[in-house]
């Protein structure tokens, strides 16, 4: 068995990252006892019968009562008044983390409701899947998959240390950044292609000469591949939206210039445009395995 890191750790939302999280955390043996909350009854009644956690608690205050380590795993735009619930808590010496998809705006949430003695450093791993729920989490997630760290100026370095190395039992390789360098990267690699993703379904859907049958029928000719992140859950998305607007807006700016410089090439026929761009772009994307 490994060493335990954090004695006691509460998962506050219980859906695919926590519930992912609290199946890796038993995998490694590196938390004494796991409590978890999530705002629906429907998501507690399934943690407790499937027995995602130790301790399913219905109250976050409840949860957190006596925790080392507090997981925020709620939509992003839920982290702050989350935050506020659990303030008056939290025990001294406690660490809070959330594994959000979007890093400036909740250290800008959650900052002023950390209080003296407890430390905040915020994380994200890169790994998820369409699927969300407490039914979704599996203890193989986070394996070689990245997880950014992302500490607030000033951050105590055990702490942050301490976090890196209860992310690596949970399978990751941690790599810290800032916020506003994390927010652009993930803007480029997931935030902008799940837009277009729904964008391509959206699409799909308003075209009357089209049938839904027949989209069911042929989507094996890039569709379902291209949209499999369509399935995503919704609240979530619209969060990382809400509160990544500057890079997401920068980023799709970007896209739609390159879009329409490829429509203009389709449209006057320059071949030579077409065949450099697929070239160079395939290039980059056979480098990313
Ligand atoms: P999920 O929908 O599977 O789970 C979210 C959980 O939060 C649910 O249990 C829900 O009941 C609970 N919840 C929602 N609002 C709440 C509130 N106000 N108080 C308490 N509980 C509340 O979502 P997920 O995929 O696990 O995402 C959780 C976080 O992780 C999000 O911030 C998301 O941006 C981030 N994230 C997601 C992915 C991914 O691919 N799904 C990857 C990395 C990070």
């Amino acid at each position: 068995m490994a060493e335990v890191i954090y004695n006691r750790v509460a998962l506050i939302g219980l859906g695919l990252i926590a519930g992912s999280m609290s199946l890796a955390m038993r995998r490694a043996g590196v938390a004494g006892e796991i409590t978890g909350y999530a705002r629906s009854q429907a998501t507690r009644d399934t943690a407790r019968e499937i027995n995602l956690v130790d301790r399913v608690c219905d109250t976050a205050v409840e949860a957190v009562e006596g925790a080392d380590l507090v997981v925020l795993a709620v939509p992003v735009g839920a982290m702050g008044p989350v935050m506020q619930e659990i303030e008056a808590t939290l025990k001294p010496g406690a660490v809070v983390t959330d594994v959000g998809s979007v890093k400036a705006s909740v250290l800008e949430a959650v900052m002023p409701h950390i209080p003296e003695g407890v430390e905040f450093v915020g994380t994200h791993p890169m790994a998820g899947t369409e699927h969300s729920g407490p039914r979704s989490g599996f203890a193989e997630l986070f394996d070689n998959r990245w997880c950014l760290v992302v500490p607030p100026e000033g951050a105590d370095e055990r702490a942050v240390k301490r976090l890196e190395s209860f992310w690596a039992a949970l399978g990751a390789n941690t790599e810290r950044m800032d916020p506003e360098h994390h927010d652009t990267v993930c803007a480029v690699v997931s935030h902008v292609p799940h837009l277009i993703a729904y964008t391509m379904v959206g699409v799909a859907d308003d075209l009357r000469r089209v049938t839904d049958q027949e989209v069911i029928k042929f989507s094996a000719a890039g569709f379902r591949d291209f949209t499999r992140i369509a399935a995503s859950d919704p609240t979530m998305w619209r969060d990382v939206f809400l509160t990544n607007k500057d890079a997401a807006l920068e980023i799709l700016g970007r896209f739609t210039e390159e879009l329409f410089a490829l429509q203009r090439a389709i449209r006057t026929g320059d071949g030579d445009h077409l065949h450099d761009y697929f070239t160079r772009t395939r290039a980059i994307r056979r480098g990313i395995i």
